[in-house]
Order: C-alpha cells, then sequence, then structure tokens
C-alpha cells in the first residue's frame, strides 16, 4: 500500500525511525475491546500513528467518573455511547483510518464476527471474564492479543500469541475475580495504554523485540519497570495442544 503526499506529510517525523514500516500500518486492522482508559489512550495513538482500520468495541456510555482517565471524552460526552463519541474524536484527528464503532459487549455470541480479519486485538478492559473469553478467542484464530490491566497504582502489559507464547491462562488462574471497584489513578491507564499501542505496532510492522513471552510490570508509585519471562503452562485448557 502506498502512501499518499499528504500521508507522507502527516507521518514525517515517524518514516525515518529505524524499522518503522508506514505501509504495513497502513494494510493493518486492530481490534480495541473496551474504550475506557486503557482503550482511550491506545486509539488515540493508533490513529495518530496512522493504522489502516480501527475496530472499537464497547457497549457502555459516558459517566462523569470516566473523566479522570478517558480521555477520548468531554463534560459534553457524558451520557452519550462511548464508540460513537470515541469515533467522532478520532476521525477529527486523522481522516486518513477508518473507525469502525460498534456498540456492543464482547460475548461468545459475536466474539467470531468482532475478530474476524483483525491482525491484533487490543484488551482495553476491565472484567477478567471478559479477558478470558479474548483469551479463548486469541488462541482459536491464532490472533495476538496484547493484555494492559492497571489496579492501584500498578500496570501490566504482555503480548500473548500462542502457540508461539504462553496465554493469559497460562499466568492467570481461572478462578481469578474482577474487584467491585478497582482503584485507578487517572495517568496509569494512560502508560499502559501507550505502551499497549506500542507493542502492537512494533508487532504489526514486524519489529523484533516485543514483550511477546514477558510481562511488563509498572509500578508508577516507585517509577519502576519490571519485565518477568512467562512460560507456557503444559496443562492450559486453553493454549495447551
Ligand atoms: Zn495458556
Amino acid at each position: 500500500m502506498s502512501l499518499s503526499d499528504l500521508e507522507k506529510e502527516r507521518y514525517f517525523k515517524q518514516l525515518s525511525v529505524r524499522d518503522w514500516n508506514q505501509e504495513r500500518l497502513k494494510s493493518a486492522k486492530v481490534l480495541i475491546v473496551g474504550i475506557g482508559g486503557l482503550g482511550s489512550a491506545s486509539a488515540l495513538y493508533f490513529t495518530a500513528a496512522g493504522v489502516g482500520k480501527l475496530r472499537l468495541c464497547d457497549e457502555d456510555k459516558v459517566e462523569r467518573s470516566n473523566l479522570n482517565r478517558q480521555v477520548l471524552y468531554f463534560e459534553e460526552s457524558i451520557g452519550k455511547i462511548k464508540v460513537e463519541e470515541a469515533k467522532k474524536r478520532l476521525a477529527a484527528l486523522n481522516p486518513n483510518v477508518e473507525i469502525e464503532a460498534v456498540s456492543e459487549s464482547i460475548g461468545s455470541q459475536n466474539a467470531d464476527e468482532l475478530t474476524k480479519g483483525c491482525d491484533i486485538i487490543v484488551d482495553g478492559l476491565d472484567s477478567i471474564e471478559s479477558r478470558f473469553l479474548l483469551n479463548e478467542q486469541s488462541v482459536k484464530m491464532q490472533i495476538p492479543y496484547v493484555y494492559g490491566a492497571v489496579q492501584g497504582w500498578q500496570g501490566y502489559v504482555s503480548l500473548f500469541h500462542p502457540p508461539h507464547t504462553a496465554c493469559l491462562a497460562c499466568i492467570l488462574p481461572k478462578e481469578a475475580q474482577t474487584p467491585d471497584t478497582i482503584p485507578i489513578p487517572g495517568v496509569l491507564p494512560g502508560v499502559i495504554g501507550i505502551i499497549q499501542a506500542t507493542e502492537a505496532l512494533k508487532f504489526i510492522m514486524g519489529v523484533e523485540k516485543t514483550l511477546a513471552g514477558s510481562l511488563l510490570i509498572y509500578d508508577s508509585q516507585h517509577l519502576t519497570f519490571d519485565i518477568v519471562e512467562i512460560e507456557k503452562n503444559p496443562s492450559c485448557t486453553y493454549c495447551a495442544p
């Protein structure tokens, strides 16, 4: 896919980055499930970076308590459908990106349809049950899954790509429960969402070093980044052969 003169002008600063492949980004389709704090940050940067297609999936409406971290929305967005508000803002940022808004939550009934044709799945969820569903879909369709999560001062990112790497279920017990209220300082999902976008862009462009096979743990209180290796669980009920 070739770039127009206007696209060359828009992406001028990144085109000369080593290993950057703008044409490949332009031909890619990214699915973001959950357009909250994580998804707002990643969606903004996928759009600015110039991925070809972005599919946004979320069934929620904007609430006032979202506005400390969900930077796609404003006071006037309260009560409106998230994916439609998000699409409006993102389209204004970069008209070259084809944005599809799906006002649904992911479930077993629509997971195939949502993930079909996507090159990568990006997690913007806040529920462990939905994450396991995304994980299952990633394993089944062999689509890489960029996991991201925040709680308190800590954030986590990984890139699962079974059968090449472990999957989410290899490291998280199936009995894990979503807490009723997750404390989140507003800045943290911004950092984690942008790292997820970075990993997804690198994967799409074929940049060699990614978080595949590792888990990044960011502690924003003590300002530390740790990367731990994660191994496949040979008896994982999701990804073991
Ligand atoms: Zn697994």
